[in-house]
């Protein structure tokens, strides 16, 4: 009986080693997550309509999907970022690829920015016209060229040298961005209203992941703010401003008004609190997107996420657009402050 009962053990032994050598265990016990944005603003909760908050909702669980499929998988955390912010750029409800804003000029231009937190590689993209999906642009400035950042005429030309998908300008249009572009003018012509209307929900997209073997990356793209002036450059290609990632403290994409992002270096101020103050990724966020920047009168908020897998989502407006999912099974997306 004894003997059998050995024979037992050992045989189970057997098979966790054989698992445990094979990674499986070891992968299997290791966290992720995927927390994505579709930008934050001001918005009157009776200004959308349960079926276009069902619509918003919707993309935001795909893209979150896509995200966790790959990191279910043992994929990293750079793909899992791709993959999500390519989701929110090709869909004309956010301001970022399809469907970005006007500038004053009635063009769209685009900044997109990507970081790896294992190496501290990254590679962004600004002032692009036709570069269908800016955040693959900007991940091949990582990878394939010496460059941190390429703008303009040079970007689009590596893009397209990388065989990335180049698009006539005239893809981005969408008619609710038209219309918002219209009517800044027409409030610019009265003078009724400022640069910024703190009205404007901006809807700037982002995603950040954990992957299994423990590192971050972050993503950041947008369209920019309507009636911006040509050649304007936000804070989302900034690494630091709009988007940092690093294995020692966390990886974070904003969204808001970037010129303050910029001055304020607001996602690497937030790793940089947590490395050197050793405060946690919430209390840093908390501080400088609840306080800094109201202080300042900044609207806008950032995602994160820190080594150990906390997810965080910050905002200082009534909305943001957002979501995540952890391997604890833990998820949702929501618009509005709850
Ligand atoms: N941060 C973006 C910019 O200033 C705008 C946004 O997040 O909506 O370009």
């Amino acid at each position: 009986m004894q003997d059998k009962t050995g024979h037992i053990s050992k045989f189970i032994a057997i098979c966790f080693l054989f698992l445990l050598l094979s990674g499986k265990v070891l992968i299997a016990e290791k966290p992720y997550a995927i927390v994505i944005h579709g930008g934050a603003g001001n918005i009157a909760r009776e200004s959308l309509s349960p079926e276009q908050i069902e619509e918003y909702n919707m993309k935001l669980a795909e893209a979150l999907n896509a995200a966790e499929i790959i990191l279910k998988a043992g994929g990293t955390s750079l793909d899992a970022v791709e993959a999500a912010t390519r989701i929110l750029e090709d869909s004309p409800l956010f301001n970022a690829g399809k469907g970005a804003v006007f500038n004053i000029d009635g063009k769209n231009e685009l900044d997109a920015s990507i970081m790896c937190g294992e190496t501290h590689n990254a590679g962004a993209v600004a002032g692009v016209t036709t570069v269908k999906n800016p955040i693959s642009a900007a991940r091949k400035v990582m990878e394939n060229s010496p460059h941190v950042l390429l703008t303009g005429k040079g970007a689009e030309t590596f893009a397209y040298e990388q065989g990335i998908e180049i698009v006539d300008p005239g893809y981005f249009f969408d008619q609710r961005r038209w219309n918002q572009y219209r009517e800044f003018i027409r409030n610019q012509v009265n003078r009724s209203r400022s640069y910024l209307d703190e009205d404007v929900k901006m809807g700037t997209v982002g995603a950040v992941a954990l992957d299994v073997h423990g590192n971050i990356a972050a993503a950041t793209s947008t369209g920019g703010m309507v009636g911006k002036r040509y050649g304007r450059i936000g804070d989302s290609p900034i690494i630091g401003a709009g988007n940092y990632a690093s294995n020692l403290s966390c990886g974070v994409s904003a969204t808001g008004h970037g010129e303050y992002f910029i001055r304020n270096i607001v996602a690497y101020d937030i790793a940089a609190r947590m490395l050197y103050k050793e405060q946690s990724l919430q209390d840093a966020a908390f501080h400088v997107i609840r306080e800094k920047l109201v202080e300042q009168g900044a609207n806008g908020g950032i995602i994160a996420i820190d080594k150990d897998a906390n997810v965080v989502m910050e905002f200082n407006t009534t909305a943001m657009f957002r979501g995540f999912v952890k391997s604890t099974g833990e998820k949702g997306v929501w618009i509005f402050e709850e």
